[in-house]
């Protein structure tokens, strides 16, 4: 299997390579270059199989020869022990016909675990193999961090390097990043938004005599492992409801579009899936987007759902690819365009992603009554993620077609925001319950290019 970019010239990679490497030479994103495909048989074959199982069937076709099967499997395992759900992704019932998919039970207790533990084991498994160290730089909103500082922590050749924005982060977010002890873990927080923390990543990308020096590799959720990690769920949740013999359709809370995305390879190697709803929050460009072609970022709006917090939306670059009939020119031209202040997507391609896309949106005072509603009919307690989801999933229902919402975080990673909308304080679980006593370590850096890389280079000196 042969990873593509999608702006078409930047060299052909293998899985390993595309993993190692993250964003392609060229500013764009990897891909497969032809879409593995299950038949209904395979997928019906999944009815029953453990989490495990089910990702090592669904994910081997796209690794290529980067492990044997045993190999492959081990790590799956290793990836998702540290689980607090034996089911890994389990399925609840909110109201007839639609159902949430709990996927906070990993370590961070946000779904990002089920991507950054699996990449964690990989790149421990290649890296050994080679001999190779590297240095992770990961810009994030508050969960790609302390998912990725989790999945790294303690690993001999791996020293992890994240950026988040200063004060823009919850306290759990926060000391999930500046309270692990290992000296190979290094949390910045800059001086911005979440967008000047990706740009900036993106940029020591580009920045080629740095990227070679320190050996970068990106676990940002532009990265095609963390993509494929989170397609396995789809399958699992929709088989669980009948699939492939009935359609299903998702609603997804979204940010850098990776999850969603995700959805998308599902869909295309022959998940039945109806609608991929694309659920925002006030900071909403993606919905507008989809409503109206037009693409214009105008300025963050901080909100409760703050891992959606996001204008520049990375991986919608995957989804244009394939609406432009992958034509990487045309990729190309629209995020130059984009340099410049925003792009219209051209008809064509817009017919194209509203085949498979509907988008909807949710403000701060529907996001509170989501939670609280959910809490009164259903007894789940969601986060404020998860609520943007439930608000619009309800919109956007279909007659006849079950409803699966994402519920991207556990509520007790966003306690302040929960508890104002419900009246009730979601506790910790057990095993994370002294977050709050141990030391923070963090460092304090400039929204500046240089600043940060004289650091990293610094600190992987010692
Ligand atoms: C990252 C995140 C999202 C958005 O996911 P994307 O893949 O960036 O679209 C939503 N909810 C939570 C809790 C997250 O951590």
């Amino acid at each position: 299997m042969k990873y593509i970019s999608t702006r078409g010239r930047a060299p052909t990679l293998s899985f390993e390579e595309a993993m190692l490497t993250g964003l392609a030479r060229d500013g764009g994103l990897y891909l497969p270059e032809s879409i593995p495909q299950m038949s209904h048989e395979d997928i019906r074959a999944l009815e029953g199989v453990s989490y495990e199982e089910a990702a090592f069937r669904v994910m081997r076709p796209f690794i290529g020869d980067a492990f044997t099967d045993d190999e492959f499997r081990g790590i799956i395992a290793r990836a998702y022990e540290g689980f607090g759900h034996a089911a890994r992704a389990p399925l609840k019932q909110l109201a007839p016909g639609h159902f949430l998919l709990e996927l906070f039970h990993g370590p961070t207790l946000a779904f990002k675990d089920f991507a950054m533990q699996l990449i964690g084991q990989m790149f421990e498994f290649s890296l050994k193999r080679s001999g190779n160290r590297v240095s992770i730089v990961g810009a994030t909103s508050g969960d790609t961090g302390s998912a990725a500082i989790e999945a790294f922590r303690g690993l001999d050749a791996v020293d992890v390097f994240i950026l988040y924005p200063h004060g823009r982060v919850s306290e759990v977010q926060r000391r999930q990043m500046t309270t692990p002890a290992e000296s190979n873990v290094h949390a910045l927080a800059i001086d911005g938004h979440f967008d000047d923390a990706q740009a900036r990543v993106k940029d020591m990308f580009n920045d080629f005599e740095f990227r070679d020096g320190v050996r970068l590799a990106g676990v940002n959720s532009i990265n095609w492992a963390r993509v494929l990690a989170q397609v396995v769920y789809y399958f699992t949740s929709a088989v669980s409801l009948g699939a492939p013999d009935r359609k299903v359709s998702f609603t997804v809370p979204t940010g850098n579009f990776g999850d969603v995305f995700a959805g998308y390879i599902a869909k295309r190697m022959g998940l039945p899936i109806d609608r991929l709803v694309v659920a925002t929050n006030q900071n909403d460009i993606l919905h507008r987007c989809l409503s109206t072609g037009d693409y214009r970022p105008d300025g963050v709006a901080p909100s409760i759902s703050p891992s959606m917090d996001i204008q520049v939306s990375s991986n919608f670059e995957r989804a244009l690819f394939y609406a432009y009939g992958q034509d990487g020119g045309a990729v190309a031209q629209v995020m130059d365009e984009l340099k410049a202040g925003g792009f219209t997507v051209s008809q064509g391609a817009l017919e194209a992603l509203r085949e498979t896309f509907d988008s909807g949106r949710c403000d701060e005072d529907e996001t509170r009554a989501a939670i609280r509603r959910t809490w009164a009919t259903s007894g789940e307690l969601l986060c404020p993620h998860s609520a943007v989801g439930v608000h619009v999933a309800e919109a956007e229902r279909r007659a006849g077609v079950p409803m699966i919402t994402l519920a991207t975080a556990h509520p007790a990673k966003f306690p302040a925001a929960v508890e104002d909308a419900s009246g009730i304080h979601p506790p910790l679980p057990e095993r994370m319950a002294n977050l709050y006593e141990r030391d923070e370590r963090v460092t304090r850096v400039a929204n500046d290019l240089d600043a940060i890389e004289t650091l990293i280079k610094e600190r992987i000196a010692h």
